[in-house]
């Protein structure tokens, strides 16, 4: 998979995703799951990072999280909780989602 740099068009911000919850487009989309078509590759559905909690369980919002990190300059300049606000959000949804298992 490979994203455009920022010299990409002009038309949409590169990376952004249409939420596969509210249909707002967002910059930081989140990969919640992909769709099997029976013909055809499919393709990947995101969530803005305030829906991302909707599709994903604990596990995935996890994973979320540090797919996000790697991808975050001030995510990845802390190793003490959330860089920003993406991660903040994530994060928060990893907790609440915690209680929730069983
Ligand atoms: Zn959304
Ligand atoms: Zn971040």
């Amino acid at each position: 998979m490979t994203e455009q740099s920022s010299d990409g068009p002009r038309s949409a911000l590169p990376g952004s995703r249409m939420c596969a919850y509210c249909k707002e487009m967002t910059g930081n989309p989140v990969a919640v799951g992909a769709v099997h078509q029976n013909s055809g590759p499919g393709w990947t559905v995101y969530a803005c990072p305030e829906d991302a909690a909707r599709f994903l369980d604990r596990a995935g919002l996890w994973a979320a999280l540090m797919d996000h990190a790697l991808r975050c300059g001030p995510c990845r300049g802390t190793t003490d909780g959330p860089g920003c606000a993406v991660a903040r959000v994530l994060f928060d949804a990893h907790r609440g989602a915690a209680g929730t298992g069983r």
